[in-house]
This record gives structure tokens, sequence and C-alpha cells, in this order.
């Protein structure tokens, strides 16, 4: 007997996956991804902040697999899925597989408010991460040839939505890149005056981790120079700012970390939803009533052994297409398959330089050495040799030198749909005040 595996999305999970069944003997694996790079996203506010090069974080997938004789990469999207057929549909062509695995991950969430996609990008891919460098780097541009008060001010505003891992890493860069990096290279515009915004709907930043590390998190913001507004949703986005409560903050640019949904892939299957969308799995990471059809990482929900469902992380994501490698041999050689338990090692969220919070075993700590054990484990982390000393290097660099290399202005406008799909709208949208729209 022998199978072949489908696996759609090269994210986390697919090519924890992928890489479990290399050289596997009787297994056929075609990986199929949208994109020809796997992405670090962990990484990816380093690259909108300037940090890292797109390069630095992305890797080809076809590159990791080129001596894996038994696996095959696929460029194409996956528009249509067939469950009961194990079928999927790859830019209009149906393939067939004896065991089908969908790894499509998440996109954001604008909760019901599309058209604010636009206006305030989120942070999912290499376009969203160098279109968010560029409108912030194009704000401290504006705001140094600009000849009205009021409206440098607006220029040197930035409101960040979502108190989670990544708003927070997003508003303490920004702060920090306009008053330590980029302070003095600027003669008109005073960087000092930067004002970040990082708005959360709950009651604390980080609501995932402790109260503690949430506290914590907070201090460092303030001390930063962010301005952290909790217990209200943003509201009415607009090219010239938002509204939290009863307050108009006006800023020219604004940028969306508040929510995520799995991908829309879920909405063409017949499948039992939980409330945040992800598709219900069994323990052995089967969907119900179709144990050849799996789904794992930030697509599917699955509860530990307390009753709560498992985080959209990347650990939870990596374990999980560990785990189905070895239930996929187990049923190849007629052994039982294992249900999915998760160890979760903890979670850590970077506040800036030297400042960080990080959680494990039941204990928090922060500063220093948080800091540097974020550092280790997104080294540790890196796939490929190349990309871990290039990261290295260049923070080491960044950190002595407080530089960041990557500050390049290099792309137009691109209008985001979905979450997923790009539209570039050419050089001729350039004008308009480069309001940021
Ligand atoms: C900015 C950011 C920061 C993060 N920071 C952390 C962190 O510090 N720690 C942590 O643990 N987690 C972090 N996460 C979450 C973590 O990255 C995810 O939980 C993890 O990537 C989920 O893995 P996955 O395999 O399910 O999906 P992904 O890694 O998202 O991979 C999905 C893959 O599927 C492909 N794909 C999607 N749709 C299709 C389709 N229709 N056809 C073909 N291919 C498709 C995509 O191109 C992608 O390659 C962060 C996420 C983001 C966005």
């Amino acid at each position: 007997m022998s199978y072949k595996v489908g696996i759609v999305g090269a994210g986390f999970a697919g090519i924890t996956l992928a890489q479990e069944l290399a050289g596997a003997s009787r297994i056929e694996v075609e990986l199929i991804d949208r994109r020809n790079h796997h992405l670090f996203q962990p990484l990816l506010y380093q690259v909108a902040m300037a940090g890292l090069n797109p390069s630095d974080i992305a890797i080809p997938i076809r590159k990791l697999f080129a001596k894996v004789k038994n696996v095959q990469v696929l460029l194409g999207e996956v528009k249509d899925v067939n469950i009961s057929k194990k079928q999927v549909c790859m830019d209009g062509q149906w393939r067939r597989y004896d065991k089908l695995v969908l790894a499509c991950g998440a996109k954001h969430d604008y909760f019901g408010n599309s058209q604010w996609e636009p206006l305030a990008p989120g942070l999912k891919t290499i376009e969203q991460a160098t279109e968010i460098r560029r409108r912030v780097l194009t704000a401290f541009e504006m705001a140094e040839k600009c000849e009205d008060d009021k409206e440098r001010e607006a220029y040197l505003r930035f409101c960040v939505v979502g108190g989670g891992p990544t708003g927070v890493e997003l508003a303490g860069a920004i702060r920090e890149m306009a008053t330590v990096t980029l302070k003095e290279d600027y003669k008109q515009a005073d960087l000092s005056k930067t004002e970040v915004f990082l708005i959360e709907a709950g009651d604390r930043v980080l609501a995932s981790f402790h109260p503690n590390s949430s506290k914590q998190a907070e201090k460092s913001l303030e001390e930063l120079g962010v301005t952290v507004l909790k217990g209200e949703p943003a509201r009415n986005l607009s090219v010239d700012g938002l509204e939290v409560g009863n307050q108009k903050i006006d800023a020219r640019t604004t940028l969306w970390a508040a929510g995520v949904k799995p991908s829309s892939l879920v909405n063409c299957m017949q499948v039992s939803q939980h409330s945040s969308g992800r598709v219900k799995i069994e323990k052995d990471l089967s969907v119900p009533g179709h144990p050849d059809v799996f789904c794992l990482g930030d697509m599917a929900y699955l509860e530990n052994d307390t009753g709560e469902g498992l985080p959209g992380m990347a650990p939870v994501a990596l374990q999980q297409g560990k785990h189905l490698a070895k239930n996929l041999k187990a049923d190849l050689e007629g052994r039982d398959r294992q249900p999915f338990h998760y160890f979760d090692k903890g979670q850590m969220a970077t506040i800036g330089r030297s400042r960080a919070v990080a959680e494990t075993a039941g204990r928090q700590f922060s500063g220093l050495p948080a800091w540097l054990a974020w550092v280790f484990i997104h080294v540790l982390y890196l796939l490929r040799f190349r990309n871990k000393m290039f990261v290295l290097m260049q923070w080491i660099w960044g950190y002595f030198s407080f530089g960041r290399g990557a500050r390049l202005i290099v792309q137009k406008k691109w209008r985001f749909y979905g979450g997923e799909d790009i539209q570039y709208l050419g050089s001729e949208n350039e004008s308009n005040n480069e309001k940021q729209a």
C-alpha cells in the first residue's frame, strides 16, 4: 500500500508535516502554496519596521525540498475543496489525494468593516509588511516637507488598532524608530513629537498573557512614549484617522492588528465550525466524519486537555504538523492513530530594544532577559542556516548602531481585499497629497 498526501499551505504546519514525511517510503507528498516562499510570520513586523529585509524571513519552499524525492512542490492557489472526494481545485484543476491536509492559516478580520482594510493594512504577508513600511516612512517624509503645523502633527501621529503581540510590537517599534533611529535624519520635522496610540477594545493589552505580563508590557510601552487606550474599540476609520470613545484622533497612518479569522477556504466545506470560524477537528487532527481529511494550525479548532481552545500560534501548528506525520505513518503500518496533546512551552512578545515579556512554566519575566530569550527563540526557529545568520548579524548591528538597514520606500500603493488578495493601484494614484488610502 502507498499514499498520496496532498498538503495545502506551506506555513508552519504544512512545512513541518512535509519535512517529517520527507524520505518516508510509500508516501508521495504534494505541497501546494499560493506563494513560492515559506514566511516566518513572527518576524514580519521587523520587515514592516525596516529592521529586516523580506528575504531574511522568507524561504523559497522549492529550495527546502530540492533534494527530497517524495515531496513535490506546486505553486498554486486552492479555491475549492471537496472533502468527501478528498479533492482540491487548484488554479481550476481538481487534484485527488488519499490523505488531504488543509493548513491555510488565517487572515485579518475587520469585524464586518472590510472597507477599513485599504485604510489600515494588517500584517500577514510580505506585501503587507512592505506596504506598512512604505506608509510609516512616507509619513515621516510628508511631515518633513509639510508647511502646516496641524498637518505635520497628523503625519507624525500613528494609530495601531489591537493590543495583541503584533500591535504591541508595532506600536513600540514605531515610537522607537522615530525617537531613536531616525531622530537626527530629519531637519524640519521634530520626530521626538511622534505620537503613537495603541487602541485595545479589551481591558488590557496582551490579553492571552498573564495579567502581570500585560501590566509590564503597558509600563514598557508608556516608557517608550506610546499612549495605550483601553476598553473602547476603534470606530469610523478614515484617511484622517479614527474615533475611540468620544475622542477623535487625527492621524494619517493607521495599522490593523485587531483580529484574525481562518482562511476563507473553510467556507467552501460543509464542516462544523467553532464561533471563531475555525474548523472543529478530532483529537487525531482529522475533520469529523472524514478520517482521511485533516485540518491543522490556525485553520483548525481543538481544545486542550483542560477544555480551552488552542491558540493560533506557531508552536501549535508545528506540533500538529509533526504529530500528523506520525499518524499518517501509523495508518500505513496498520497501527492506531494517537491523539494530539499540545505541549505549551509558553509565549513571549517584544516591545522594543531590550524590552519584552515572556512566560513559561507558569513564570513571567520581562526586560533584558525576556528580550534575549525572544532573540534566541526566534533565531532558533528560523529555517535555514543562512537566514539565522543574516537575521542575527542584522540584529547585532542594529543593537549597537541603533540603525535600521531596510529603510527603503519601494512600493507604490496596493489595495488589500479579504486579507489575501492584493491589487496594484499604479502610480496615477500616488497624488492625493499622499494621504494614505
Ligand atoms: C505578524 C504576526 C506575528 C506573529 N507572531 C507570532 C509569535 O511571536 N509567536 C507565535 O507563536 N505565533 C505568532 N504568530 C502566529 C503564527 O504565525 C501562526 O499561528 C502560524 O503561522 C500558523 O501556522 P499555519 O501553518 O496554520 O498557517 P500559516 O503559517 O499562516 O501558513 C498558511 C500557508 O497557507 C498558504 N495558503 C493560504 N491559503 C491558500 C490557498 N487558498 N491556496 C494555497 N495556499 C494557501 C499561505 O500562503 C501560507 O503559506 C504571528 C502571526 C503574525 C501574522
